[in-house]
């Protein structure tokens, strides 16, 4: 049998036809060490981020325990629970196992914050087998009563340093206090501080340790350069960047929401597609600029880091860093977002003098001193889209352009810089 398959995995027919029509031809390297140990029951430690398949890394198996075991749950008391940071991330979670369960009859829920809890109180009272939570909604509701944790037999903290980073800490560990001792223990984590390898040992058993981790991935196959700039240059140097013909798809990280926000403006003052996405922003908000930069009606995304993490987006062909983060972890996930599924990458990070310390700690991480891109100001481009405002954009072109060729990729809707 060819070993590189789903079955051989240990996967039932009914998910593997699934996975058949999702497109899924063979396991990434997380899911090949994760799923048969999970279908033991084993419990799994995960360094991976997102980008790595670990989504259907866990969801497969966690679906094919339940129904293996299959007992109708109980009003109020699920079956297993995935914990993730945010909003978005648990949506995908949620949004993956339906797909995968297709075929199956396990059900599933979603709960977070910042909407209305009667809904999620309703759902939970039908039974669920699979619920997907964010870490206050679901002590909120535990407190209530409106949910109970004794009878989970599998929980999974996703994207742990980010629950940890976010203060979820204390959360966390009320609400696996919350669950039997004798569960299934499943931790994914991008990034290992001591943090999150003490919570691991508080809460995994014997665990497989799985690997996946994308340092090597940002140093071999991902072009980052830098570009030294002054503080108050660094607008007019993004605008510039962002008007090469490469750049099809692009992410700009800010490190605070204010920031994000006063970038998007500008950014959409020059006639550049743009939409931010915080956590000072709406449920609401967040997902219609996520589908708006997913569909190509904007073709930037300005985000802050947390906000960012979780979100899942394919072509995403250049990330660029307005300001380095205070952690050089960090510069790993954003970068990260870019060369995903094998495409290589363009990550570019603006540095003002103030910066250099934060620089040198990234490149003690990456191993690599990525080189510098030079960048002629002064921009004077900008008499050319003085009328090119957003709403003046081709957005219908673009759509009927996706629509004739099935592509989501967004209609290049740049000008070429001025001779
Ligand atoms: P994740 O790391 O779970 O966020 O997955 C990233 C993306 O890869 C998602 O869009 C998945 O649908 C996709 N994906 C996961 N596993 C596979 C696979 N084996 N083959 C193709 N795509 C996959």
């Amino acid at each position: 049998m060819n070993q590189n398959t789903f079955e051989s995995l240990g996967l039932r027919r009914n998910l593997c036809r699934v996975l058949d029509d999702m497109g899924y031809l063979e396991p990434t390297p997380i899911q090949t060490q994760a799923i048969p140990a999970l279908l033991q029951a084993k419990d799994l430690l995960g360094v991976a981020q997102t980008g790595t398949g670990k989504t259907a890394a866990f969801a497969l198996p966690l679906l094919q325990l339940l129904d293996e075991n299959n007992v109708s749950p109980h009003p109020r008391q699920p079956r297993a629970l995935i914990l993730a940071p945010t909003r978005e991330l648990a949506l995908q979670i949620h949004g993956e196992f339906s797909a995968f369960g297709r075929d199956l009859k396990l059900r599933h829920a979603v709960i977070f914050g910042g909407v209305g809890q009667s809904p999620q109180v309703r759902r939970l009272l039908k039974g669920v087998d699979i619920l997907v939570a964010t870490p206050g909604r679901l002590l909120d509701l535990a407190a209530q009563e409106h949910v109970d944790l004794s009878l989970v037999s599998a929980l999974v903290l996703d994207e742990a340093d980010r629950l940890l980073d976010m203060g979820f800490v204390r959360d966390v560990k009320r609400i696996i206090a919350q669950t039997p001792a004798n569960r299934q223990s499943l931790l994914f984590s991008a990034t290992m501080p001591k943090e999150v390898a003490d919570l691991s040992r508080d809460i995994l058993k014997n665990p497989v340790r799985v690997d996946v981790s994308p340092k090597q991935v940002t140093v071999q196959d991902i072009e980052q350069r830098v570009v030294n700039v002054d503080n108050s240059d660094k607008q007019q140097v993004l605008e510039k960047l962002l008007h090469d013909t490469a750049v099809s798809r692009a992410i700009v990280f800010t490190r605070t929401k204010h920031g994000a926000d006063r970038v998007t403006r500008k950014l959409i003052k020059a006639g550049i597609g743009a939409e931010a996405i915080h956590g000072n922003k709406s449920q609401n908000a967040r997902q219609r600029a996520l589908d708006n930069f997913k569909t190509g009606d904007a073709w930037v995304l300005v985000a802050t880091d947390i906000a960012a993490r979780g979100i899942d987006i394919n072509a995403v062909s250049h990330v660029i860093n307005h300001e380095l983060p205070h952690e050089p972890e960090t510069y790993v996930h954003r970068i990260g977002r870019t060369g995903r599924a094998g495409s290589a990458g363009v990550a570019w990070s603006l540095v003002d003098t103030s910066e250099q310390g934060r620089l040198r700690a990234i490149e003690k991480l990456i191993k690599f001193s990525p080189r510098e891109l030079e960048v002629q100001l002064p921009y004077r481009e900008r008499e050319h889209h003085a009328s090119a405002t957003r709403g003046t954009r081709p957005n219908d072109c673009a759509r009927n352009n996706q629509a004739s060729n099935g592509s989501r990729r967004p209609r290049r809707r740049r000008r070429r810089r001025a001779a």
